[in-house]
């Protein structure tokens, strides 16, 4: 059975994984995946049972045996033989990722790129996961690292970026020899499940990735689950922070990466011409469905001038569902989020910011139903307003005005979010000081949406992450292993005896 199958209906299940075999679910509980773009029911996923939790994470449990001591090699060639499957794929599995949801079809080659990227990474584990050794740290003593695998780890993961968040987990957690209980995103599973199927056609055992899907319960029984030893998690604040005490009470080592509001500071002296592109670019790509993407934009000083132009940009941008040719902003996820939107725009009316561009009563020809809102920006936005302290997560841009640079990064500072900023300037000693100042994981100095390569580690700060190691790079080699650290000597069988010793040294 195929990571899919249709049902009597003619809707196409999908399937759980469970010891290497796509399974169809128990359950009578279902939720339909939808187009955002057209509400065509594309599929229909299964919340698990308790049962199908216990044995996927049993399953993992199982083949942790043998899979932790499979040599590196051979691990390494089985992430070698995936980037090149993913590679093959992509264009098939950009057009799941779009039609399930509704980011731009390039767009969704970008989602699986980003993962790709970290697969390639995964396939150089041999030098990653290496331990540290000093040589006679007393007479004939050495002592060194093992970096060894933790067991059976969890990830539970976003509908924003269906391809590229997996990606970041199950690769390097299987790399560094743990076994893996993948829970997708119960609104765009599909994409994921075509890259799972390709994992096992890499060679990627039975029993080392299991998938289960759901919603709340399944992730609050992974959290508890006494087998699962590491949880990563990628969401919302809410449901991050959640997981992370949840699990962490249970003995889990978690990571979570959680919400954001990112901030562009734009100084008087920078490139009018690029700034303004990357702003609108960050701010409405996706829809504006990115954790990285622009929603708050801090006007310093005389850029304030640039306003209208900021406007004018936006309202060239193209909406249309993600299939179309040079779409820039395709359908938001579902009705829900689009209702969601609406009030929040409704609400930054109300508390009486200016909307500079109404993004609202978009029409899409051949598209009436899809879930479309336009580029929509409110000026003269105060961090007292609901449209600045809340994640919109939708095409909509905050403007602010604030007098220098010092004002600027109090602002971000006190921002409940620390997930990515930009600041844009051609000034070096500026940039320098914000790098410094600003209190954010991630920082784009005139790159607006700075997510890091896979050579470094994915971070945040405050409200966007909790646990100290982030996903992929060195750091998540860390948190994908544990640490044994051995003191050893070796006699000559001739070498004189001291007798014995009861103090501490060696
Ligand atoms: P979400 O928090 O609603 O869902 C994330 C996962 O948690 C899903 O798998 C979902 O099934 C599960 N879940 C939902 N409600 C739950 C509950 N009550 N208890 C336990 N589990 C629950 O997030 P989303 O709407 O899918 O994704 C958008 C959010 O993700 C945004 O806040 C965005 O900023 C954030 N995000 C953050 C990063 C990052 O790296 N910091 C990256 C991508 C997305």
């Amino acid at each position: 059975m195929s990571a899919s199958s249709s049902s009597a209906a003619g809707v196409p299940t999908v399937k759980l994984l469970i010891n290497g075999e796509f399974v169809e679910s128990a359950t009578h509980e279902w939720r339909d995946i939808v187009n955002p773009a057209t509400q065509e029911v594309l599929a229909r996923v299964p919340f698990s049972t308790p049962d199908e939790v216990n044995a996927a994470v049993r399953a993992a449990q199982d083949a942790f045996a043998q899979w932790k001591s499979t040599p590196i090699g051979t691990r390494a060639r089985i992430m070698l033989k995936y980037q090149a499957l993913i590679r093959e794929h992509m264009p098939n599995i950009a057009k799941i990722l779009t039609a399930e949801q509704g980011k731009t079809l390039p767009d969704a080659e970008g989602d699986i790129f980003r993962g790709l990227e970290v697969v390639e990474h995964a396939a150089s584990i041999g030098t990653l996961q290496l331990g540290e050794f000093a040589e006679n740290v007393a007479g004939g003593v050495d002592t060194y690292t093992l970096r060894q695998p933790i067991g059976v780890c969890a990830g539970i993961t976003p509908f924003n970026f269906p391809a590229m968040i997996p990606l970041w987990m199950f690769p390097m957690a299987l790399v560094c020899g743990n076994t893996f209980v993948l829970k997708p995103s119960e609104q765009d599973p599909l994409s994921t499940m075509a890259l799972v199927q390709l994992a096992l056609e890499a060679g990627v055992p039975r029993g080392v990735l299991n998938v289960v899907h759901g919603g709340k319960d399944v992730v609050d029984a992974l959290c508890t689950h006494e087998l699962i030893k590491a949880v990563s998690f990628v969401g919302s604040t809410a449901v991050g922070t959640h997981v992370y005490k949840l699990a962490s009470e249970h003995g889990k080592r978690v990571q979570s990466m959680m919400g954001a509001k990112n901030h562009a500071v734009v100084l008087p002296d920078a490139n009018r011409e690029q700034t303004l592109n990357a702003l609108v670019g960050a701010g409405f790509g996706a829809a504006g469905q990115r954790c990285m993407a622009t929603s708050v934009v801090v006007l310093v000083g005389k850029s304030a001038e640039w306003l209208p132009e900021l406007v004018e940009r936006a309202k060239l941008l193209k909406v249309n569902a993600g299939t179309e040719p040079k779409t820039d902003v395709g359908p938001v996820v579902s009705k829900a989020a689009k209702e969601r939107i609406l009030s929040l725009i409704a609400k930054g009316v109300e508390e009486g910011a200016k909307l500079e561009l109404d993004g609202r009563g978009v029409q899409v020809p051949g598209y009436e139903q899809g879930n479309f809102i336009g580029p929509t920006i409110f000026s003269g936005v105060t961090t007292d307003m609901t449209v600045y302290g809340t994640e919109i997560f939708g095409p909509v841009l905050v403007v602010v005005n604030v007098a220098t640079l010092d004002d600027a990064i109090a602002l971000v500072n006190r921002n409940p979010f620390g997930n990515g900023v930009g600041l844009f300037t051609q000034s070096g000693a500026q940039a320098r000081k914000f790098q410094s100042e600003i209190d954010v994981g991630q920082v784009g100095i005139n790159i607006p949406i700075p997510v890091p390569v896979p050579f470094f580690s994915f971070t945040g700060s405050r409200g966007s992450k909790l646990g100290d190691l982030g996903p992929y790079g060195k750091q998540v080699v860390q948190f994908y292993t544990q640490t044994k650290t051995v003191t050893a000597r070796w006699f000559d069988d001739d070498a004189a005896s001291h007798g014995v010793n009861t103090t501490i040294s060696l």
